[in-house]
């Protein structure tokens, strides 16, 4: 049972505090999506809710009426829509926010960033398409289904998001797939650049950012599913070692020999 409030935020487009972007735009606050891992988590802090991480979502009912119009001011800035949510949750598909926010954008000619974990963003590729610069990023770092239904249990399935790529693809538009998080021994990070190089103009990889609010529902599940891998990710995340720069080796050498363009953002 998800707890929906319509809510009516002040102010819209935030400046961002991503690397390589300027703004970001979050239509809801919270995510149906409620992925394990999520770094977002700190989110429910800022409102009433105390119940679990993706059990609640505020909507921002009047998000595109903030949207300026007759503005230069973010021509050619980048735009990364969303942050701290997915812009594509479920509840989109009624409240239709981020399709509004979208058609509010284009005269503003921002450089535009979607993530989302959903393959509603194929609705939207009429609207992607008339931007002048526009990226669309999938992020998807599991190929086992059954995995991704414990640890992002209300995203899109894996073949999902793999055909939203594809579609995305098809239409013109820039592709991104982004690993994130990329996660020690579950995300089969090769295999998904192998099977999905045809139609992803870049790749991007992240690993999981353990200073949020994070780590102890993840660790609860690793402990149940994998209490293998709970010591080994200890180990990674809270002693001192060299992992995570010998894996950015590995994925520069693996991009470079398939020729496959990427950017490696690990904490
Ligand atoms: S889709 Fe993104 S914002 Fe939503 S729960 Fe998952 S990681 Fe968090």
């Amino acid at each position: 049972m998800i707890k929906i409030t319509e809510i009516k935020a002040k102010s819209i487009i935030a400046k961002s505090g991503l690397p390589d972007s300027d703004f970001v735009i979050n239509p809801y606050r919270g995510c149906q999506h409620g992925c394990l891992y999520c770094y977002a988590k700190f989110m429910a802090r800022f409102s009433n809710h105390h119940g679990p991480w993706g059990r609640f979502l505020d909507v921002k009912i009047n998000a595109a009426d903030l949207i300026p119009q007759n503005t230069n001011k973010y021509k050619n800035k980048s735009i990364v829509m969303a942050s701290v949510t997915d812009p594509y949750q479920p509840m989109e598909r009624k409240y239709k926010l981020t399709r509004e926010i979208l058609t509010k954008l284009i005269p503003l000619k921002p450089k535009l960033c979607m993530l989302t974990k959903s393959d509603l963003i194929v609705r939207d590729i009429d609207l992607l398409k008339k931007f002048d610069q526009c990226s669309a990023g999938i992020s998807l770092s599991l190929l086992d289904d059954q995995i991704r239904k414990e640890v992002e249990s209300g995203a899109s399935a894996v073949e999902q998001r793999i055909n939203a790529l594809k579609e995305l693809k098809k239409a013109k538009i820039f592709t991104v797939l982004f690993m994130s998080p990329l996660l020690p021994e579950l995300s089969p990070w090769p295999e998904i650049i192998l099977k999905t190089k045809k139609f992803v103009d870049e790749f991007w990889f992240e690993n999981l950012n353990v200073k949020a609010d994070n780590w102890l529902e993840l660790s609860i599940w690793l402990k149940k599913k994998y209490p293998r891998l709970l010591k080994k990710y200890r180990e990674i995340y809270f002693t001192k070692n060299n992992y995570w720069p010998k894996l950015k080796q590995q994925i520069k050498q693996f991009c470079q020999n398939n020729r496959v363009r990427h950017q490696i953002y690990f904490h």
